[in-house]
């Protein structure tokens, strides 16, 4: 639907000439500003400032060379990003995307979300994005290190922990965030908390790995509990098989639900009896194999070639938790059609702007990707005031604040929706929760 604020509309068209050739990014910008027209309205104040025009634009975008070496001795580029799109109240923080579909318009759609989610989690950090098209699948782990090394070596100049801080995202876990944080250790000679999501044994947090996965069950039980729902015996399909899907499956099945599929970009496995977490542990993060290989602990499930189908599973709730647009109109019709009454996001923008239509149609329950998966992003705010701190929270604290991040984000996006005239529409609520705060920030600041 095209937007009825001329000034939004009008902005609108700027981004998508100034941003030609990035669909996921206009994608990202179109989906706010859509939810923002009331507020644009309300608040002319802010048009007044300059906020809408500033906060489409990112401060700095870095993109650089990054050359290595593989086994064979044969030398090897790949093109490294890191978007640092907004710092209005707080430093730039957010993930670095390994993965060969990377380019500047997914790292920059990702920094935008993440400045407004990194508002709803009520803690002082900015947005940023970064990343490469390295695929670490299939690479050894000398070639990962290596790769990490010197995308680190480019990447240090740019960050510290007042200025910039990473943390993992697709392709980028534990091994990725150990090998970029001795790099940085070794090139500035200084131990800081510069990346978040670091091993335990030097300055990582408790919960930090679970916390995405946990962080959606969080959110997504206390929309079902406000609609008078809950996850007690519900069926569950679950997109994925990484860090998100994984906790995201361990959660709710201990909330009461029945998780039946998991995926990844080659496959879905189906398992009538509950999804089998302890052999999908095994298999993707020790092995590193394909999902598919969990036939040969439960050949009574069922593997599909292909990803799209997993969305025709008949099930209560779904959480996509692999990537974007995964869920386009004819797998949301599915859905629906199939029962599903919730769909809540793991994964960033997986639902197309079609799909969304259809779970408005039908009066689905939609737990947005910003609210719902920011579980993961606050428990790395967390780490970088334990490693301020110097101490480490034992898992209960850190579990704890989480739920209570969660509860609160939720609330947020409820108020802001029903303020707004616009009850039940969470997506709207977090988009305009999250811009309200960044906005007064950025006003208040002036003209930078
Ligand atoms: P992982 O790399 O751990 O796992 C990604 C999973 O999604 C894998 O199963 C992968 O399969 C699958 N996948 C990736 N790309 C595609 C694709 N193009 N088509 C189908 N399947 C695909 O990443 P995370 O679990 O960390 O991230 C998943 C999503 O959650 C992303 O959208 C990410 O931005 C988002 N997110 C992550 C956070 C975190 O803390 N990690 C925080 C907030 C959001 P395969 O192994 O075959 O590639």
């Amino acid at each position: 639907m095209a937007l009825q604020n001329k000034y939004l509309a009008d902005l609108l068209e700027t981004v998508k000439k100034r941003n030609q050739g990035e669909p996921e990014f206009i994608q990202a910008v179109t989906e706010v500003f859509t939810s923002l027209e009331p507020v644009a309205e309300k608040r002319p104040d802010l048009i007044e400032a300059g906020v809408f025009e500033r906060i489409v634009e990112p401060e700095r975008q870095i993109i650089f060379r990054v050359p290595w070496v593989d086994d064979n001795g044969v030398q090897r580029v790949n093109r490294g990003f890191r978007i640092e799109f907004n710092s209005a109240i707080g430093p730039y923080k957010g993930g670095i995307r390994l993965h060969p579909s990377v380019y500047l318009g997914i790292i920059k759609f990702l920094g935008f979300e993440q400045i407004f989610k990194n508002s709803l989690t009520t803690l002082p950090m900015g947005g940023g994005k970064g990343g490469s098209d390295f695929d670490p699948k299939g690479k050894s782990d000398g070639e990962v290190m290596r790769f990490c090394q010197s995308f680190m070596t480019e990447l240090c100049r740019h960050i510290g922990p007042n200025t910039d801080v990473p943390a993992g995202d697709i392709g980028t876990g534990a091994r990725e965030i150990g090998y970029m944080f001795g790099q940085y250790k070794r090139l500035r000679n200084e131990f800081t908390g510069v990346l978040t999501g670091k091993g335990l044994t030097f300055g990582g947090s408790l919960a930090r790995t679970e916390a995405t996965g946990y962080g959606v069950c969080y959110f997504t039980n206390e929309m079902l509990k406000a609609n008078g729902k809950s996850f007690e015996g519900q069926r569950v399909v679950i997109s994925g098989s990484g860090n998100v899907a994984i906790y995201a499956t361990q959660k709710a099945t201990e909330l009461g639900a029945k998780v039946v599929t998991m995926s990844d970009s080659n496959g879905f496995i189906y398992d009538e009896n509950g999804i089998d977490l302890a052999a999908v542990k095994q298999i993707k993060e020790v092995e590193r194999k394909r999902i598919k290989e969990y036939l040969n602990y439960h050949p009574e499930a069922t593997y599909t070639e292909g990803c799209s189908k997993i969305w025709n599973t008949p099930c209560d709730i779904a959480l996509p938790c692999a990537t974007q647009n995964e869920i386009n109109e004819e797998s949301a019709k599915a859905l629906a059609a199939n029962g599903c009454y919730c769909v809540s996001e793991g994964a960033n923008m997986p639902s197309t702007p079609e799909a969304i239509d259809v779970y408005f149609a039908n009066n689905m329950l939609y737990g947005p990707a910003k609210a719902a998966n920011a579980g993961g992003v606050a428990v790395s705010g967390l780490e970088m005031s334990q490693n301020s701190e110097r101490l480490s929270w034992t898992f209960e604290d850190v579990d704890g604040r989480l739920k209570k991040i969660m509860v609160e984000i939720f609330k947020s996006c409820d108020e802001a929706a029903k303020e707004y005239g616009l009850e039940g529409n969470y997506m709207a609520g977090a988009n305009i929760a999250g811009f309200l705060k960044v906005a007064e920030a950025m006003k208040a600041q002036g003209c930078v």
